[in-house]
């Protein structure tokens, strides 16, 4: 397994696969790695010859009080991931080798960013779209691969895909959760015991949301106050969003049809969680 820290020796490598007739899936991550990133890259195992992992915690998608210098970090762990999973090359550069001097350039869009995390973390997919698109350009790949537990991210990345004219296939993956329902996350290292009890609330708030559609509630309103009432039992909840929009334009709707995304994001503690029902 190569480890490169070098726009130019990456893209030589991905180049030099490519010439040879080889398919690459790449899988972008910030590192901190856990069984939902690990069903990414076997996702991107078995659909290419050649796998790549990025391995960036991007300052540019972070606002000045979020936790880009708490947020876990651990190169060797996640090597030995990538090894075991059968990843043929880890990109890990310095923060210096991505953004160099002078670098003053982005990649946004209108309207998908405004809403749910974008509202409360106003400069984060801007930082998202600009770092997705570097790395598309580092690593040539015929497939990207993204969780669906990032969901607004994800309707971001497809829709600059489109737009922009990339060549890569967007492939979105399943939520992998923990044993009670917790979804997954680099960040649940942050919560204290108390607090990681009380976080699967976002599952079960989603879950009777869920019950409640398959009986057949369609009015938006009413599933999202289920969900607000179910969050608001948990003491140490702090609502952050509760909302219902169409996937495609990640704008709020008033009835459950078509291709539907459920989004919440809940401070329990300090800690911002999100979690999410995507209806096709
Ligand atoms: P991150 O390292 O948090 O930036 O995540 C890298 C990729 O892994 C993103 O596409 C995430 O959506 C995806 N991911 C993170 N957590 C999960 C999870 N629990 N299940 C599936 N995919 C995930």
């Amino acid at each position: 397994m190569i480890i490169s820290g070098s726009i130019k020796d990456t893209r030589a490598q991905v180049k030099e696969w490519k010439k040879q007739g080889l398919t690459v899936g790449l899988v972008p991550t910030m590192g901190y790695l856990h069984e939902g990133h690990k069903s990414l890259i076997e996702r991107a195992r078995k659909e290419n010859d050649r796998v790549c992992v990025s391995i960036f915690v991007n300052p540019m998608q972070f606002g000045p009080n979020e936790d880009l210098d708490s947020y876990p970090r651990d190169l060797e762990r996640d090597s030995k991931i990538c090894e075991d999973a059968g990843v043929d090359l880890i990109f890990h550069p310095e923060v210096s080798e991505m953004y160099g001097p002078n670098f003053c350039g982005f990649v946004d869009m209108h309207t998908l960013p405004e809403k749910l995390c974008g509202a409360s973390r106003p400069v984060h997919f801007r930082g998202v779209q600009t770092v997705v698109s570097k790395l598309f350009h580092i690593m040539p790949a015929d497939r990207a691969y993204f969780g669906q537990k990032d969901a607004q991210q994800l309707a971001i990345i497809r829709r600059m895909v489109i737009d922009l004219d990339f060549d890569i296939e967007i492939i979105g993956c399943p939520i992998i959760r923990e044993d009670d329902g917790l979804a997954k996350s680099s960040r649940n290292t942050y919560l204290s015991s108390d607090e990681r009890a009380q976080a699967v609330i976002l599952n079960e708030s989603l879950e009777e949301a869920m019950k409640a559609i398959e009986a057949g509630e369609k009015d938006a309103d009413k599933v999202k106050q289920i969900i607000t009432d179910k969050l608001n039992t948990c003491p140490l909840a702090k609502i952050d969003y509760v909302e219902v929009v169409s996937f495609d334009t990640i704008q709020p709707i008033e009835k459950i049809e078509g291709a539907v995304l459920i989004a919440i994001a809940v401070y329990i503690g300090t800690t911002r969680l999100i979690d999410n029902r995507i209806i096709m």
